[in-house]
């Protein structure tokens, strides 16, 4: 084929049809096999190179403006770095399938939003190209030291993008792992780039505009806070959840207000927030032999067995309720208690908390051996049990670590209010 230059308006005949448009640049990361073209009704097209049988130039057109990658506005501005992992934020349409594909690069990203260079000097990193259900537990540690690295490396604050599918989890992971005095902020996208509905630069704009200016010290996770485009929440990464598999406020705190909200405008935080730490720590010390289950009806104590007998060495129920499962996996429990696996319950009601003393199954459970745990969410109590089972062996150690508040992930007392009130009439 020919080789016409990006931006140019051209006419192509290929086996099927002849198109006039404007001829798009690919970004880095795309299939070479396609060329993507704007046609005069805006819509863009992937024609197959192989199937093109003629392309004729008419001419360049003007660009619009585009930022160079690399390092943006070096000068004054605080020093943020954005490390990129994948997901919808850093993905565009394939005009061919329809699909949804990985194709924005770190820089490509960051170039994509001029408004950025106003607010920091950026610097980006490319970590991962991933959806983020390909994310595993060692990707946690992985992300946790690049973070780090940043913030060694003078970064006054760190924005991570990834997808929004497992993007608590992993914010929850980072939480444990790291103390850091300034703000390591996660942020994703529902809708791909290259949508008119995509939440991807606003999202990006007011992570970065958290890392630069907010000053809070840890790990957040910033997102779209309603369906226009002007806020976003700043919510604790421990207590965040995605709540809606496509809108673009899905994502929300859960027993807990946000830490605060982001505009255009201001930052506003909802308390004071001091510092742990003078500088980052890092603790990405995990025990993977941790597994998360959702007790249903039907659930057969085979699984607990299975789990027990392949070495497991920590189990969270998500119970119903304020924290029960069926009696016919008491004797599965406690067996696999007795042979010194930690077992802890969260509810699968996700908002209240776990009270495991007012009814009898609730009781024997206890009796088990199994751990409540409180307010905290069941995909917390899962990272937070592979962390803390990576720092001790003691059994005893690591029940009392996990009714231990590290990062604002359990509470004395949910702001919700308290299911048991309904006792007490
Ligand atoms: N499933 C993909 C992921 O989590 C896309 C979803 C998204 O990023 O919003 O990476």
């Amino acid at each position: 084929m020919k080789e016409v230059k990006p931006l140019h308006r051209v006419e192509i005949k290929t086996t099927e049809k002849k198109y006039q448009g404007v001829l798009l640049e690919r970004p880095a990361l795309a299939d070479k096999k396609y060329i993507v073209l704007k046609l005069d009704n805006g819509y863009n097209i992937g024609l197959e190179k192989k199937k093109i049988k003629s392309i004729r130039d008419l001419g360049s057109v003007k660009a619009g403006k585009h930022t160079k990658p690399g390092r943006e506005n070096k000068g004054d501005k605080p020093h943020v770095s954005v490390i990129a992992t994948g997901g919808t934020i850093a993905s565009r349409v394939d005009y061919l399938t329809g699909g949804v594909h990985s194709a924005f690069s770190a820089q490509e990203l960051i170039s994509a939003v001029p408004e950025l260079k106003s607010i920091a000097d950026i610097r980006g990193k490319q970590l991962y190209n991933k959806f983020s259900e390909n994310i595993q537990p060692g990707d946690w540690v992985s992300i946790a030291k690049s973070v780090a690295r940043e913030l060694d490396d003078k970064a006054l604050g760190v924005v991570v993008t990834h997808g929004t599918d497992t993007l608590g989890y992993t914010a929850a992971a980072l939480a444990f792992m790291l103390k850091t005095p300034v703000p390591v902020v996660l942020t994703g996208a529902q809708r791909s780039s290259d949508r008119g509905s995509s939440d991807a630069a606003l999202n990006l704009i007011h992570s970065v505009k958290t890392a630069a200016e907010s000053k809070y010290p840890g790990v957040c996770v910033v997102m779209h806070a309603n369906l226009s485009d002007d806020i976003s929440l700043i919510h604790n990464p421990a207590r965040v959840r995605k709540m809606h598999s496509s809108r673009r406020d899905a994502f929300q705190s859960v027993n807990c207000a946000p830490l605060g909200r982001v505009s255009e405008k201001e930052i506003i935080l909802h308390q004071e927030y001091t510092p742990r730490v003078n500088k980052p720590e890092l603790n990405t010390k995990i025990n993977e032999a941790v597994s998360l289950i959702k007790y249903h009806p039907g659930l057969k104590p085979q699984v607990i067995d299975y789990l027990v007998d392949s070495g497991y060495e920590g189990i969270v129920l998500e119970g119903t309720g304020l924290g029960h499962t069926s009696e016919r996996l008491f004797d599965s429990i406690k067996a696999g208690t007795d042979s010194g696996i930690l077992f802890c319950m969260s509810s699968q009601t996700l908002n209240g908390r776990v009270n495991m003393n007012v009814y009898s199954t609730g009781r024997v459970l206890i009796d088990c051996g199994v751990i409540p745990c409180a307010d905290m969410l069941p995909e917390t109590a899962l990272v937070k049990l592979m962390w803390v089972l990576g720092q001790t062996k003691n059994r005893k150690k690591a029940a009392e670590m996990m009714l231990t508040d590290y990062v604002g992930e359990i509470s004395d007392k949910s702001h919700i209010k308290d299911d048991l009130s309904v006792f007490e009439s």
